[in-house]
C-alpha cells in the first residue's frame, strides 16, 4: 500500500540531532521512499492530513515483559525481594497458555497508543507471546527468558529448545525478529551461560539480559564469582556477540569499560528503578564514554505503564536532577535514546529515523493538544510536556495500527475483557 503524509511537521535527523520542518511523507510497503520530493510515478492509495500534526519516528521500547501486563498494579510500595517473590512469581506461577497471550496484547494496546511502534521482550511462555507482537502489527523482537543451574538442566535446555521452536514457527514474518535471553547472572550458572552464548553464535542471534539491577544483586554475584554481574558475564563469552543489557545501574569505572569495549547496548529504565528503590544508572557517563543507551519501560507491574513519552520525560529530567546539571541528557538527546539508539540495541535495520529509506515506522501527534502549544520546540515538548495521548496515528512497517486514536489491528474490547477476566482468577 502507499500512504502519503501531507505537509506534516516532521522531526528529521540533522547532525546527531533533529530539525523540525513541513515536509510530505511518502510511504511504499514498508518502506519510507520520500521526505519532501513525491517520487515518480507514486500514486497514493491512502492521503493522511498533516496539518496540525507533527511525524517522529515510532518509539523503540528497548526493555519490556509484555505480558507482565496483567499483573499492573497488583504490587506496588513494595521493597524488591517482597516485590518479586512475594507477589510477582506467585502470581505469574498462574497464568496458562493463552493467558500470555492476552497480555502481551494488552501491552500491544498501550505501546500503540503511547507511540511506540518497536518493542524488545522478555517472555517465558512459548509461542503465546510471538503469536501477540504478530497479531498486533508491531515490530517486535522476542526474546524467550532463560534460567538454567548448568549446561546439562532439562529445565534450561528445555526453555532453550522453545527458543528455537518460536524462530522458526515465526521464520516467515520479516516484523519479527529473536534474541536469546539468560534472565540475569543470578539465575544463570556460568556453564549455563556458556551454553546459551554457543547456542545464540550457532543461530546467529543476539543477547538481552538483566545487569546491575540492584545493589542486592551486585553483593550476590560478588560473593558467588568473585567480579560483578558485567564481568560475570563478559567472562561466559555473553559480550561476544551482540548484546544489550538492561538497567546497568551499578556500574564500575570497569564495567563501563567493558560495555564500551564490547559494544554492549545498555538499556536504561529510569521508572522501574526508581519505582523498586533501585536507583538510576549513570546515563551521561555512559553516553560520555560512547556506550550505545537505550530506553525502555521494563514492565507493567514495575512501572506501572508502557508509556515512553513518559518514560522519556523522566529520562531527561532525573538525570539532571541526580547530578545537579540542568544540560545533562537533553530533549534531543533523549529522543535519538528513544528511536535511533533503540533500534541499535535491538539490531533493527533502518529503524530509528525519520528519513527515505528507511522502514515505515511512524508516530503521528495532534498539535491541537494544549500540551504542544505554543509550537516554542516541538522536540522539547515531546520530552518536557507531552504525556502520550497526544499520539493520534501509528504506522509500523508501513501498516497503519492506529488512525485518529482507533486501533486497527487490535480488538481493544476484547482484551480488556479478557485480561480482566485473567486477573481474576489469578489474584
Ligand atoms: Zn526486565
Amino acid at each position: 500500500m502507499n500512504i502519503q503524509i501531507n505537509n506534516v511537521l516532521a522531526a528529521l535527523p540533522c547532525g546527531g540531532g533533529f530539525t523540525v520542518e513541513a515536509r510530505t511523507i511518502y510511504i511504499s510497503g514498508g518502506t519510507v521512499v520520500s521526505v519532501g520530493e513525491k517520487p515518480e510515478g507514486f500514486v497514493p492509495d491512502r492521503e493522511i492530513s498533516g496539518q496540525n500534526r507533527f511525524a517522529i519516528p515510532g518509539l523503540v521500547n528497548s526493555h519490556t515483559h509484555a505480558y507482565m501486563s496483567l499483573l499492573r498494579g497488583c504490587a506496588d510500595d513494595m521493597p524488591f525481594n517482597d516485590w518479586l517473590f512475594g507477589r510477582i512469581l506467585p502470581l505469574e506461577d498462574k497464568l496458562l497458555g493463552e493467558d500470555f497471550y492476552w497480555g502481551s496484547l494488552l501491552a500491544a494496546c498501550e505501546l500503540i497508543r503511547g507511540g511506540a511502534t518497536a518493542y524488545m521482550d522478555m517472555y517465558p511462555a512459548p509461542e503465546q507471546s510471538a503469536r501477540a507482537a504478530h497479531d498486533s502489527g508491531m515490530r517486535a523482537v522476542l526474546t524467550r527468558g532463560l534460567v538454567g543451574e548448568s549446561r546439562d538442566d532439562e529445565g534450561g535446555l528445555r526453555r532453550l529448545r522453545e527458543a528455537e521452536n518460536d524462530m522458526r514457527t515465526f521464520a516467515g514474518c520479516e516484523r519479527l525478529t529473536f534474541m536469546l535471553a539468560p534472565h540475569a547472572p543470578y539465575t544463570c550458572a556460568p556453564d549455563y551461560l556458556r551454553a546459551v552464548a554457543e547456542k545464540a553464535k550457532e543461530l546467529g542471534v543476539g543477547i538481552h539480559t538483566h545487569a546491575s539491577e540492584s545493589l542486592n544483586e551486585v553483593e550476590t554475584i560478588r560473593a558467588r564469582y568473585g567480579c560483578t554481574p558485567v564481568e560475570y558475564f563478559e567472562k561466559a563469552g555473553l559480550f561476544d556477540l551482540h548484546a544489550a543489557a538492561a538497567h546497568c545501574v551499578f556500574l564500575t569505572d570497569n564495567d563501563i569499560d567493558i560495555l564500551h569495549d564490547k559494544k554492549v547496548s545498555v538499556l536504561t529504565n529510569p521508572v522501574s528503578n526508581m519505582k523498586l528503590g533501585n536507583g538510576f544508572a549513570p546515563v551521561p557517563k555512559l553516553l560520555e564514554r560512547g556506550v550505545n543507551v537505550a530506553l525502555g519501560t521494563d514492565s507493567a507491574a514495575s512501572n506501572n505503564n508502557l508509556n515512553m513519552l513518559k518514560e522519556l520525560g523522566y529520562l531527561t529530567l532525573v538525570h539532571k536532577g541526580v547530578n545537579g546539571d540542568a544540560v545533562s541528557v537533553s530533549a534531543a538527546e533523549g529522543l535519538k535514546i528513544a528511536t535511533a539508539n533503540g533500534a541499535k540495541a535491538l539490531a533493527l535495520e533502518n529503524v530509528g529515523e525519520l528519513k527515505a529509506g528507511m522502514k515505515a515506522d511512524i508516530a503521528i501527534l495532534d498539535l491541537t493538544c494544549v500540551s504542544m502549544n505554543p509550537r516554542a520546540d516541538l522536540i522539547s515538548a515531546l520530552a518536557y510536556s507531552a504525556c502520550g495521548s497526544e499520539v493520534e496515528t501509528v504506522i509500523a512497517d508501513g501498516q497503519i495500527l492506529m488512525e485518529n486514536r482507533e486501533l486497527k489491528t487490535v480488538d481493544e474490547e476484547r482484551v480488556l475483557y479478557e485480561s480482566n477476566k485473567i486477573y481474576d482468577r489469578i489474584k
